[in-house]
């Protein structure tokens, strides 16, 4: 289902899927429209949201209550590159019936896919990787046609869709998708690696990079 924006996708999904009475397992760091949206919004319809360190798994299943319907992921998450293990919490959220959200919009369909890991809804912000051209805002809601059924309906209600024009923009950018993610993919990790190297750098914050925490916990294991 395509939206007018990447948050018209992310409110859409969260609105059609929880009621008031019912408690939201979310990141301490999300793009700063989706933490208001569980800050600001959700709350004032009886939406609790408790928020947990993304990396550490643990404290998301430690998190979890009985009226829990919804744990909202990012990752790697906008603009810290933080990381969370998707095939980990999309097993402990199916155990409880819990449905699970990922904004995959930072990785592109290339780089990551939430669905193969277990995520029942993939969210993105087309207006950035997936329009490539920074001529059009859009966004993205992936998921099976159960869950559709339902979100498309918040979908219609909350008038979030997609206008003619910036869908077919949307269409054109998507044609060169995949040489431009090789591109990006390949500068960033130049990039990331040069910095690195610069004494006046003290940290960079990079998933491709050996010295990114989730990367330094992953050959760990
Ligand atoms: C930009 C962004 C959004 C919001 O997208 P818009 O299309 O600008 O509404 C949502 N999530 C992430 C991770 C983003 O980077």
């Amino acid at each position: 289902m395509l939206t007018g924006s990447g948050m018209g996708a992310i409110s859409t999904t969260v609105l059609a899927l929880v009621s008031a009475g019912d408690h939201v397992v979310a990141q301490t760091r999300h793009y700063m429209s989706t933490a208001k949206l569980f800050d600001e919004v959700l709350p004032r319809f009886g939406v609790t949201t408790t928020l947990v360190e993304q990396s550490d798994v643990e404290a998301i299943r430690a998190a979890i209550r009985p009226e829990t319907k919804l744990i909202m992921l990012e990752t790697p998450a906008n603009p810290t590159l933080v990381l969370t293990d998707l095939a980990a919490v999309a097993a402990i959220a199916r155990e409880r019936g819990i449905t699970t959200i990922c904004d995959n919009t930072f990785a592109s369909p290339l780089n990551q896919q939430p669905h193969a890991l277990g995520i029942d809804v993939v969210v993105h912000s087309a207006t950035k990787i997936l329009g490539g051209h920074h001529d059009l805002t859009a966004g993205a809601i992936c998921c099976s046609n159960e869950l559709a059924e339902k979100i498309w309906r918040m979908h219609i209600t909350l008038g979030s869709v997609l206008s003619p024009m910036d869908a077919w923009l949307l269409l054109r950018g998507l044609r060169t998708l995949a040489v431009r993610v090789e591109r990006i993919n390949a500068n960033a990790l130049q990039l990331a690696r040069w910095l690195e190297a610069q004494p006046q750098v003290e940290r960079v914050h990079y998933p491709g990079l050996e010295s990114h925490p989730s990367t330094r916990s992953r050959s760990g294991r």
